[in-house]
């Protein structure tokens, strides 16, 4: 991981902002700022950073929906800020592409701890050698993250393909919901495995006729695998 590491916080409370900006800056990460949703996206088209940080209450255009527009055309990881007590829910965030959130208050250390995580998975799926993972009729491009059936692209959301992916480079072995969670997801604590079971409908109705590659185990979990 280079030390460039350039973080768009789209926030509205300056408190937060400056918060962040000076744990930040310990870490000699490069910040942008945007006080609002309609300049945080437009901070984003016209800044190439490596991570955002987004609140979800947000004027002029609320976190949700620069999650979903971001996620138009960018892979890059978001961490969604939430108010405690504040209505939020968690599968929509991840529906919606974020890849992790954090509760306010938290310690900048731990949003620091957070964005290292998360930069490292997604250093280690650049760092893959080999770009592409054939399984059967289904292609996997690591470096662009796309899956083709049949030279067919099939379009998948950012969590999808990483459960694919995970799924894929695990063949034939068992995983339980709470794995999943934790090994895509990232952290135990999302815990509600009904988030497994959206995504893996969502990816078996995406891969049509594909879809008996993923096998439902019952009562244990899930597994990929060609069909013979
Ligand atoms: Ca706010």
């Amino acid at each position: 991981m280079d030390n460039n590491i350039r973080v768009l916080i789209i926030e509205d409370e300056d408190k937060m902002r400056e918060l962040m900006k000076i744990a930040f800056k310990k870490e000699s990460f490069e910040t942008f700022e945007a006080v609002d949703g309609k300049q945080g996206l437009t901070m984003f088209k016209s800044n190439p950073v490596d991570i955002v940080v987004l609140d979800v209450m947000l004027p002029e255009i609320d976190g949700w929906t620069v999650c979903r527009e971001i996620r138009r055309n960018s892979n890059v990881p978001i961490i969604l800020l939430t108010a405690r007590g504040e209505e939020f829910d968690k599968l929509f965030g991840f529906e919606l592409g974020a890849d992790d959130y954090i509760v306010k208050p938290f310690s900048p250390k731990e949003l620091v701890a957070r964005i290292k995580a998360l930069l490292r998975r997604a250093d280690n799926r650049n760092n893959d050698t080999a770009s592409n993972l054939e399984l059967g009729d289904i292609t996997i491009n690591r470096l662009s993250r796309e899956v083709t059936i049949d030279n067919q692209i099939v379009n998948l959301t950012n969590k999808e393909y990483e459960l694919l992916y995970f799924l894929a480079t695990n063949p034939k072995i068992v995983f339980n919901r709470e794995q999943l969670l934790l090994k895509v997801w990232g952290y135990e604590q999302y815990g509600d495995p009904r988030t497994v079971d959206t995504h893996i409908k969502k990816l078996r109705e995406k891969l049509g006729e594909h879809s008996n590659y993923i096998s439902t185990i019952w009562g244990v979990g899930y597994k990929l695998e060609v069909p013979k």
